[in-house]
């Protein structure tokens, strides 16, 4: 079972939006406030993506078979890669007494909504799909087969983004320090003070 600790963080908008850079940004300026939820994929690493620390790197039997045996928290097929949440993922960083941070898409987001992990919901919006694309081709890590699936999965997931209720906060991610400070913001407004969480458990 997965326990209840701080309030986790997700982090959801279209792929190229920003959220691994600002993400990044965050676990290093963080580092004992905020731990990652690994997740697991199908997908095969991009260079410098290490097994274990930005993924879980699985195949599809192995995936589906764990998702049956009822080990994931929440999953979906993205890009023609199966990704998915696992509990231990999550349990891993709650017993670190961290901020869970999970950077899911938007099936995800519905599935997670339904848990009782009562996340902070943060959408990473991009100036436009042509911005889109151009930072997906900059970033250069996907076949044209494969980036033109993302960029037509964007344009759903702006509108499930845009739709109020859906996000506690929808940043747009035009200048990355304008956003990055948005997020901070937001976060200093959201998220209590991990130390508080403990002096609260110890009953001080
Ligand atoms: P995501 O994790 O949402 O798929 P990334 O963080 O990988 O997106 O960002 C996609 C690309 O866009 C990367 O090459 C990144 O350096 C670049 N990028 C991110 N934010 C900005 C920004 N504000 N302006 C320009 N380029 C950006
Ligand atoms: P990428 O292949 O670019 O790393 O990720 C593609 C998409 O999958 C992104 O939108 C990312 O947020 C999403 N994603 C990554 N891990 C998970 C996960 O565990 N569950 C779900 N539902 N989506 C995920």
């Amino acid at each position: 079972m997965v326990q209840k600790g701080p309030r986790p963080l997700v982090i959801c908008g279209p792929s190229g939006s920003g959220k691994s850079t600002l993400l990044k940004r965050l676990l290093k300026e963080f580092p004992d406030m905020f731990g990652f939820s690994v997740s697991h994929t199908t997908r095969s690493p991009r260079p410098g993506e290490k097994d274990g620390v930005h993924y879980h790197f699985t195949t599809k039997e192995k995936m589906l078979a764990a998702i049956e045996n009822g080990e994931f928290l929440e999953s979906a097929t993205f890009s023609g890669n199966t990704y998915g949440t696992s509990k231990r993922a999550v349990e891993d960083v709650r017993r670190t007494g961290k901020v869970c941070v999970l950077d899911i898409e938007i099936e995800g987001v519905k599935q997670v909504k339904r848990t009782d992990l009562d996340p902070l919901l943060v959408f990473i919006m991009p100036p436009s799909i042509s911005e889109l694309e151009r930072r997906l081709r900059g970033r250069n890590t996907d076949t044209e087969e494969a980036l033109m699936l993302r960029l037509n999965t964007a344009k759903k997931e702006i509108e499930f983004g845009q739709q109020p209720g859906n996000f506690h906060i929808i940043i747009l991610n035009d200048n990355l320090n304008k956003a990055y400070a948005e997020l901070r913001e937001f976060i200093s407004q959201n998220v209590k003070d991990v130390d508080q969480d403990k002096n609260d458990e110890a009953g001080q």
